[in-house]
């Protein structure tokens, strides 16, 4: 396997994604909404969810639950924000699917629907200051041992 997977035109480390299924992969993200806020790419860099082959669908959403239930753990949360932004006029930015999960508290936002202003908003996603490489490589380490696996590598 290579050691670095693609997201759009990025070449993410392997270092960086915590497992490899069939037909997506799990990334830490470079600028989080929340702490805990990861992607679901699928393999296949394709933009739009209505791309993907019902099959890679199944895949993108059946690792969705499980990513789902080891960042609301890991994070203590009580609920997840799980979504995609479906082309640039839905606020995509990186034109290849992803499922957004993020672990949500009660009071979190101060608005609950802020979270989706804060996932759009070019303005919010330029203030925040992108993560280090070590510190997302130690965020894929823990969520690699949450999963317990490193799913069906190729
Ligand atoms: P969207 O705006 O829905 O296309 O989401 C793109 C997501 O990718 C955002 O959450 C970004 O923070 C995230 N992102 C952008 N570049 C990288 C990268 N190199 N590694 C990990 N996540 C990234």
């Amino acid at each position: 396997m290579a050691n670095t997977l693609r997201f759009g035109p990025i070449a993410v480390p392997l270092s960086q994604a915590f497992f490899v299924s069939k037909h997506a992969f799990g990334l830490v993200n470079l600028k989080p909404t929340q702490p805990g806020h990861v992607l679901v790419v699928s393999r296949r860099p394709v933009a739009r969810l209505g791309d993907l082959s019902p099959d890679e669908v199944a895949d993108l959403f059946v690792q969705g639950q499980r990513v789902g239930r080891a960042v609301e753990k890991l994070h203590a949360a009580d609920g997840l924000t799980l979504c995609v932004q479906d082309g640039a006029a839905a606020g995509q930015t990186v034109p290849h699917v992803h499922l957004h999960v993020i672990p949500r508290r009660p009071g979190d936002f101060a608005d609950n629907d802020d979270v989706y202003r804060e996932l759009e908003s070019r303005v919010d996603n330029d203030r925040r200051q992108p993560r280090s490489a070590a510190d997302m490589a130690a965020e894929a380490a823990v969520m690699r041992r949450e999963l317990g696996d490193w799913d069906d590598a190729i």
